[in-house]
């Protein structure tokens, strides 16, 4: 059986560019688990408001206080959510929305090989490179480039 998004994962959805509605569309008409939209774009001020988090503005600097959940502070370096090439996914399981790594490594299989399959190259936030965040953003897909 095939899956559907919810209205808000539709609404969502609808912020991203056309390329990444064509994968997650058909991503989520072959996928073996249902999974929905938490975020697409995402205005500077929200980006700012994320970065935020886990750190606080000490002397006119940024510093560490606890876990961060973006790098991107929204200005000097940008989120691709913010130029609508991004989404946020979560995995539905049992009724309920799942951020659980396996249940987005499932959603991540899908998604990736549908985007091979349409010739939309995609990166999965699961497999960000940098040494101290690898695999910190499993909900997090964008496209390339
Ligand atoms: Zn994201």
């Amino acid at each position: 059986m095939a899956f559907k998004f919810s209205r808000t994962s539709n609404e969502r959805k609808a912020t991203v560019h056309a390329d990444l509605q064509r994968v997650l569309d058909e991503a989520l008409r072959r996928s073996p688990i249902d999974f929905g939209i938490t975020e697409g774009h995402r205005t500077t001020e929200r980006q700012q408001e994320l970065f935020a988090i886990g750190r606080e503005l000490r002397d006119g600097k940024w510093v560490e206080v606890s876990r961060r959940v973006t790098n991107c502070d929204g200005v000097e370096k940008k989120s691709k959510h913010q130029s609508g090439e991004a989404v946020d996914l979560y995995a539905f399981v049992n009724g309920k929305a799942s951020f659980d790594q396996a249940h987005l490594a499932l959603v991540a299989g899908v998604v990736l090989s549908t985007a091979k399959d349409m010739g939309v190259d995609i990166r999965w936030g699961g497999t960000f490179g940098s040494k101290d965040l690898k695999g910190w953003d499993y909900p997090h897909f964008e496209l390339r480039g």
